[in-house]
């Protein structure tokens, strides 16, 4: 092989829970793990503010300062960290080549990806203003901080409808804002929102404009696309559930995808299709997708890669 090709035992892809905790895992091995940070380094925590649901941080703690802490962890045992994006690799050949945007091309044995899901947004600028500030892409995570108050959602699949109502267990009012009269979610979820006293359905609208002053959110105003009004619904906070898309572009056609291009695992395993690669966190799962289950399946990665370099 040439020179300049980089030899790794492990080369893990993306920096969140997943890809820390297989580094982690894998420095401790003595694989001597490489990892590629990408796009955004931390993941998505670092997009929300309070983490209050991971064991470990009684008092809670910030997605950017939980996700610094995972970083040393996995410095700290001799993983090797890089700032860059990886832009493409070939698994049909062992090791696999993999090149990223720092000029190199790495021949590593085992590789983990752990590159996640973006949360879709609407694309509205005073989204990204608020965002952090009562705008979130997860009920789950933020739900907590809305108690007692009213607040909105977008979106109309099953997400939406799971989210809607969890929030309106904790908060007075939900309103659930869908662009058309009929939920894309299952009809179980359906009922169960439908169903649900405190959730105000907004049918026939999109968001035009979050609200909001240095305090955070303070309302959405909706437009029904029916009619072409405008209503301002006074709430603190701002959920959009509209899907999420998994960063598999550079996997296209190298892996086993599914119809919404997770990568497809190995039921109980973090395996694919191609021997020796793994897959762990979100860019595997539209289930969970919480922090603690993707730094659950870094773990498993780690040990099955371990393993497969053992035998
Ligand atoms: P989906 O793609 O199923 O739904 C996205 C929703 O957002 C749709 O209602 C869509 O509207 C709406 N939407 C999309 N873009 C926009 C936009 N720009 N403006 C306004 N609204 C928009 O995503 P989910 O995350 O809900 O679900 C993903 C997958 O995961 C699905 O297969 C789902 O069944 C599954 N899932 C299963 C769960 C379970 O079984 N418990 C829980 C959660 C998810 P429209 O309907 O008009 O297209």
């Amino acid at each position: 092989m040439s020179e300049n090709v980089e030899q790794v035992r492990c080369l893990i892809i993306g920096s969140g829970p997943a890809g820390y905790t297989a580094a982690i895992y894998a420095a401790r091995a003595d694989l001597k793990p490489v990892i590629y940070q990408g796009m955004q380094p931390g993941g998505q925590l670092t997009i929300t503010t309070e983490v209050e649901n991971f064991p470990g941080y009684p008092k809670g703690i910030t997605g950017p300062e939980m996700m610094e802490e995972f970083k040393q962890q996995a410095e700290r045992f001799g993983t090797e960290i890089r700032f860059g994006v990886v832009t493409e690799v070939d698994f049909s050949t062992h090791p696999f080549i993999v090149k990223a945007d720092d000029g190199k091309t790495i021949a590593a044995e085992t590789v983990i990806i752990a590159t996640g899901a973006s949360a879709r947004w609407l694309g509205l600028e005073s989204e990204k203003k608020l965002m952090g500030m009562g705008v979130s892409g997860c009920a789950t995570c933020d739900g907590f901080f809305y108690r007692g108050q009213d607040v909105a959602i977008v979106g109309g699949g099953d997400t939406a409808a799971e989210e809607a109502t969890y929030l309106a267990k904790l908060c007075r009012k939900v309103y659930m804002i869908h662009r058309r009269d009929e939920l894309r979610a299952s009809k179980a979820m359906q009922h169960k929102v439908l169903n649900t006293s405190n959730i105000e359905m907004v049918w026939n609208s999109v968001p035009e404009e979050v609200l909001g002053d240095d305090s955070g959110v303070t309302g959405v105003r909706v437009r029904d696309v029916k009619t072409g009004t405008s209503r301002d619904l006074s709430v603190t906070g701002f959920f959009v559930a509209i899907g999420h898309k998994p960063n598999t572009e550079i996997f296209e056609g190298q892996l086993e995808l599914d119809d919404q291009h997770y990568v497809i695992t190995k039921p109980g395993t973090t395996q694919t299709n191609v021997p020796g690669v793994f897959a762990a966190g979100d860019v595997q799962d539209h289930h969970y997708r919480q922090a603690i289950t993707a730094a659950g399946t870094g773990c498993m990665a780690a040990i099955e890669a371990e393993r497969f370099l053992a035998s």
